[in-house]
């Protein structure tokens, strides 16, 4: 299981949840390459250690954990999980 960064992310890339991370698993950073194109960030989920620090980060609500992520949005845990596996 891990947390997963969904839809409202997009256009909006506040990044508090980075600051937040005790593992680093949420890229890309503001201080990262990648993060001024991409659409929104993503939770490495073999890294992930499902603590539930940045969810209450967001301020668009746009995190939840994998068994938590509404129906419309569940296409959002293979998107997170293709970051990384994918590059
Ligand atoms: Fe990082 Fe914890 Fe959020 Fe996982 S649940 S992305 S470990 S802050």
């Amino acid at each position: 299981m891990a947390f997963v960064i969904t839809e409202a992310c997009i256009g909006t890339k506040d990044a508090s949840c980075v600051k937040v991370c005790p593992v680093d698993c949420i890229h890309p950073a503001p201080t990262e390459e990648g993060f001024d194109t991409t659409d929104q960030l993503y939770i490495d989920p073999e890294v992930c250690i499902d603590c539930g620090a940045c969810e209450p980060e967001c301020p668009v609500t746009a995190i939840f954990a994998e068994e938590d992520v509404p129906e419309h949005l569940k296409s959002y845990i293979e998107k997170n999980a293709a970051h990384y596996r994918d590059g």
